[in-house]
């Protein structure tokens, strides 16, 4: 039992998130580089071409030659079992990624130094701050010019609405780049660029080391009157209060020069939450409860033409996952066998004996599996935020060849169970209408149906703005809104009616017309 519970607390599940461009990639090698995952970092190139790529990672793997079939790298570090989630790059999959950010217990968020907050940082960090999500900063491109530090937290300070705690501060930046200072262990780590993973970095202890004013010349006294600066104007790091969601470390440094990670990496298995307990509709399931549980966040085609399966990724909330075990598969209420799962352990990709909370772990799914999907030892539970967004972009699909009228129904179910897109079928009429968060959606949706289910379907434009899923405690008023607003009423693929609005204004006018029901933007899996 003690195993179970030590094998738990050694467990740090995260993702990486970031404005495109930050150095989320570059972030995340690196990052696997310093955790032994991959022996030799090198710049991805010609990966810009690979935009369109549903993971950054596959681009990498192809660059790089490197196995991360998946999107989920597990590797040891300092004691600790460290699982890095992969966040789709593109921001049409973002929805994705918002799933993804429900299987972590923290996230670190990168920042570029010469761009600071940027539009999409905003919008994930709004993702993170509703189940109030640890967050660690990364200031990334000290290579280059940028902002003044300072500046830079007072950025994320005001427009992300979190306290800033400086745990490592740049000494220069550009080509006066000469290291950074730890304010904690209270020591210089001189700067030397590099794309190898190093241990033999120089150090200077002591702020007041004479060594400093040999080596660094004017900057030494620079250093010290801006630390104190710093530390007078700065929040001090408060473990509870980045627990909380509610104060930010921050690093800085050069992901492309594998510099600052070490010290970013060192401070994220000390201080990042281990497995955390997780909301059900019922009750909150700890993780250090004894019998098994987990959900299901992601689930992603096989990235092996070859095979048809495709791979359920389930978090696992609490208990021990064993090879084989059997498991209450809780929205069809029927016990399932496990004989094939996989982690994701970076150096040997063996099939899993056995997993703990915060693991992940990658299950061959025929079609049973869906997002959402809570598995158990017996006990009716179902796991919540987990939500479906309302898209904002839809389109009317259309055969070529209507005898496939059943395929292409069957395609867009399937597809819809893995949240590549969303289905919505009108009450009053026959389409069939895709929703969708981002336009490329579209084109992967209609390639993979073509591949994996023969059919050739077009998309055209169809009159629909935006949608919300509409519920109401008035029974009778429920009703009448059915039969009354039935042209704008549709049922998703898992039978919950949607309104469906040409516009804005209609929506708008919908809401005001009936107060008695709710129009909801995001519904819940499951
Ligand atoms: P992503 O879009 O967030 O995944 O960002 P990438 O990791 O692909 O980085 C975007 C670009 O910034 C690439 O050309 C990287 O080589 C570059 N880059 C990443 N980190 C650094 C850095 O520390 N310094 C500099 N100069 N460039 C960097």
């Amino acid at each position: 039992m003690t195993d179970r519970l030590t094998e738990t607390a050694r467990r740090r599940t995260f993702a990486i998130i970031s404005h495109p461009d930050a150095g989320k990639t570059t972030m995340t090698e690196k990052v696997l580089l310093f955790g032994g995952a991959i022996q030799l970092a090198g710049t991805i190139k010609g990966r810009k071409a690979g935009r369109h790529a549903t993971s950054d990672w596959m681009t990498m793997e192809k660059e790089r030659g490197i196995s991360v079939t998946s999107s989920v790298m597990q590797f040891p570090y300092d004691g600790r079992i460290v699982n890095l989630l992969d966040t789709p790059g593109h921001e049409d999959f973002s929805e994705d990624t918002y799933r993804v950010l429900t299987a972590v217990d923290s996230a670190l968020m990168v920042i570029d130094v010469a761009k600071g907050v940027e539009e999409r940082t905003i919008k994930l960090m709004e993702v993170c701050r509703l189940r109030d999500t640890p967050i660690m900063t990364f200031i990334n491109k000290l290579d280059r010019e940028g902002k003044e530090p300072i500046e830079l937290l007072d950025e994320v300070e005001t427009v992300l609405n979190i306290q800033c705690a400086p745990i490592t501060w740049p000494i220069g930046m550009g080509k006066r780049l000469k290291g950074i200072y730890h304010l904690y262990a209270d020591k210089v780590i001189l700067y030397k660029p590099s794309t190898e993973r190093r241990q033999d970095y120089d150090e200077i202890q002591g702020l007041d080391n004479p060594e400093l004013d040999t080596l660094l010349g004017t900057q030494a006294d620079e250093l010290r009157e801006e630390i104190e600066l710093v530390k007078g104007a700065s929040h001090e790091f408060d473990l509870q209060a980045y627990l909380d969601g509610k104060l930010t470390p921050v690093y800085f440094g050069t992901a492309l020069n594998s510099f600052g990670i070490r010290e970013l990496l060192d401070g994220f298995v000390e201080n990042a939450p281990a497995p955390q307990a997780r909301p059900t509709t019922t009750r909150k399931v700890e993780a250090a409860e004894e019998p098994f549980t987990g959900f299901v966040f992601k689930i992603q085609a096989n990235m092996d033409p070859q095979h048809r399966d495709r791979m359920a990724f389930m978090r696992i909330c609490s208990g021990k996952f064993e090879k084989g075990m059997k498991v209450k598969h809780v929205r069809i209420g029927k016990d399932v066998k496990i004989p094939d799962a996989l982690t994701f352990m970076a150096s040997d990709r063996e099939h899993v004996e056995d997993a703990y909370p915060g693991d992940i772990i990658g299950l061959h799914n025929h079609g049973s599996i869906r997002i959402g999907d809570t598995f158990t030892m017996g006990e009716n539970l179902q796991f919540t935020g987990i939500p479906n967004f309302a898209p904002e972009l839809f389109r009317r699909a259309q055969l070529r060849d209507p005898l496939k009228m059943k395929q292409l129904q069957k395609g867009l179910e399937q597809l819809c169970e893995e949240g590549a897109t969303q289905l919505f079928k009108p009450i009053n009429n026959n389409d069939l209408i895709l929703g969708a968060v981002g336009v490329l959606q579209f084109d992967v949706v209609a390639q993979r149906l073509k591949d994996e289910y023969k059919v050739d379907a077009m998309f055209e434009g169809v009159n629909v703005q935006t949608a919300r899923w509409v519920t109401s405690t008035n029974e009778k008023k429920f009703d009448e809104f059915k039969t009354k607003a039935a042209q704008n009423l549709a049922y998703d693929h898992a039978g919950e009616l949607v309104y469906i609005a040409p516009t804005r204004i209609n929506l708008q006018m919908a809401q005001e017309k009936w107060p008695d029901i709710k129009f909801h933007s995001t519904r819940e899996h499951g």
